[in-house]
């Protein structure tokens, strides 16, 4: 049914495989009209959703929200149809707005003057639907662990596009990504390099390596995203001399291949100027090295961390614009430098994922502070989406069965998790909330799945995919008998109890 990806094809994944549509989504097939780049809206529905934007202040229609009658449908299909079938909390991902997004991906970064790889952070988020489905569209897929891989071959991408990073790649999973003949390893630390050399020396085995240098690009984004100032945990850092001394000697290795470099700055970067800055700082350092060593250099990774919407109310970034810009801003370098580079690569991980996934929550018990600051809590939290804990993301949200009911009150949104620091969302303007009501936070679908846990033993949510009136289950939601499914039962002795 998946077509495999061959490189330079991209193919549309058939969908409606196994869908018999909605009577919702066939009727209403009038006069499609485009606004904006995604979004079908039909003319009757026109002032509904004139509607809605104005009392959501502006809520920007994309991601194929409709709203019929005060529901909001995604892709087709209503978020009440959506609860009835899978429960909340739910991730729901519109199809069509992931394919859209990737093709701009692909289509965009592109270069007559070389090769050019976008390669998927799947640590974002991954599981085999996702993953067959990119698969589809001409990229690769970035790694961190033997699991991500084992994940990755699973979904059938061919190991020749798998990438593997990470801090602390054990022996194991070296020996593992050798065996499984994985296109590149991303090189992170002297140490590892010498683990590396010894095992390819114990298989007889050569490998392609690209060398993971710390830019030393000082990024405006929260301390836990930033991955490039100079005390940062990744990679080597360029203002370090032994790392010139490092990279000398590693250029005469049998066993590997040093292609080039790489580099990530960060995560959420908004300033698109950081990653013209790293470009420089990386390419004229690869210059520096070519005319040190004599060797040229046919390969170089720019990583990721490209900033996006996660509000409702944040400007999304232009990506069509954005990666053409960096193009050329790339090729000028080059020239300026005098590089031949053969092969330029980024790796984006939420700028890809997130803003075409959403979580649906029901809305439960309501209750003021001492205050008086109405709070109300969903049947989720932190053990669906821990970002807002962990490093204080700002979500927005809305009331997805209450479209057309005005926005007038201000609300805390809590989780079930027992901490207080599961807030989801500090202050939310939402109509009148009641139980039963569902909430949906829009643009979370990187890094939530990916972190989900099992805290207060709770079950793992669901993931669908919308398209078209027809819903998808990626992954079914954990059973009660799932959360015990890997536990033994205390066998002592009868006697030993009091
Ligand atoms: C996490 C990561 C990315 C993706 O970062 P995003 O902020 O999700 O775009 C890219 N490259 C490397 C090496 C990473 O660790």
């Amino acid at each position: 049914m998946i077509s495999k990806s061959l490189k330079g094809i991209t193919a549309e994944i058939p969908h409606g495989v196994g869908c018999i549509q909605n009577m919702d989504a066939t009727v209403n097939k009038d006069v499609p009209i485009l606004i904006g780049e995604l979004t079908i809206l039909r003319r009757k529905e026109i002032m509904g959703l004139l509607l809605m934007i104005f009392l959501m202040g502006g809520f920007m229609l994309d991601n194929n929200f409709e709203n019929k009658d005060g529901i909001l449908y995604i892709g087709g299909v209503s978020v009440e149809k959506l609860k009835d079938k899978y429960q909340t909390p739910l991730y729901i991902f519109d199809q069509k707005s992931l394919k859209n997004r990737t093709k701009a991906f692909v289509d965009n970064f592109k270069s007559l003057k070389f090769d050019t790889e976008v390669v998927y952070a799947t640590k974002a988020f991954s599981n085999l639907y996702v993953l067959s489905l990119l698969n589809n569209y001409n990229i690769l897929f970035d790694c961190v662990s033997k699991e991500e891989i084992f994940v990755c071959l699973k979904a059938g991408v061919d190991s020749s596009r798998i990438h593997f990073h990470g801090n602390n790649k054990s022996k194991d999973e070296l020996e593992y990504a050798i065996d499984k003949n994985i296109g590149l390893i991303i090189i992170d630390s002297v140490d590892e390099y010498y683990l590396l050399d010894s095992i390819l020396n114990e298989k007889n085995k050569k490998i392609d390596v690209l060398i993971r240098i710390n830019p030393d690009v000082k990024t405006d984004t929260h301390k836990f995203i930033q991955t490039s100032n100079a005390d940062s945990k990744f990679g080597l850092n360029i203002r370090d001399k032994n790392t010139k001394i490092f990279i000398s000697k590693s250029l005469k290795n049998k066993n590997m291949h040093i292609l080039g470099f790489h580099a990530h700055i960060g995560s959420q970067v908004k300033n698109l100027d950081f990653f013209k800055e790293e470009a420089k700082i990386m390419l004229k350092y690869m210059k520096e090295i070519e005319e040190d060593n004599s060797y040229k250099f046919s390969h170089i990774n720019l990583g990721g961390g490209f900033g996006t919407k996660e509000r409702i109310e944040d400007r999304d970034l232009d990506i069509e614009v954005f990666l053409k810009d960096y193009i050329k801003t790339i090729e000028n370098l080059l020239v300026y430098y005098k590089i031949n580079i053969k092969n330029v690569g980024i790796e984006p991980g939420r700028s890809l994922i997130s803003k075409s996934g959403s979580m649906l929550y029901t809305i439960g018990s309501t209750k003021k502070t001492l205050e008086g600051f109405p709070l109300i809590f969903v049947d989720g939290g932190m053990s669906d989406n821990i970002r807002p804990s962990l490093y204080d993301a700002k979500y927005s949200s809305i009331l997805a069965n209450k479209l057309n009911n005005e926005a007038n009150i201000i609300y805390r949104v809590g989780g079930k998790l027992c901490e207080s620091g599961d807030i989801l969302i500090d202050e939310v303007k939402l109509p009148k909330v009641e139980r039963d009501d569902l909430l949906l936070i829009p643009y979370s679908g990187a890094y939530t799945y990916s972190m989900a846990s099992n805290y207060n033993k709770q079950r793992k949510a669901a993931v669908v995919f919308v398209e078209d009136g027809c819903d998808y289950l990626a992954v079914r939601r954990e059973s009660l008998d799932d959360l015990i499914s890997r536990d033994e039962i205390y066998k002592g002795e009868i006697n030993e109890r009091i």
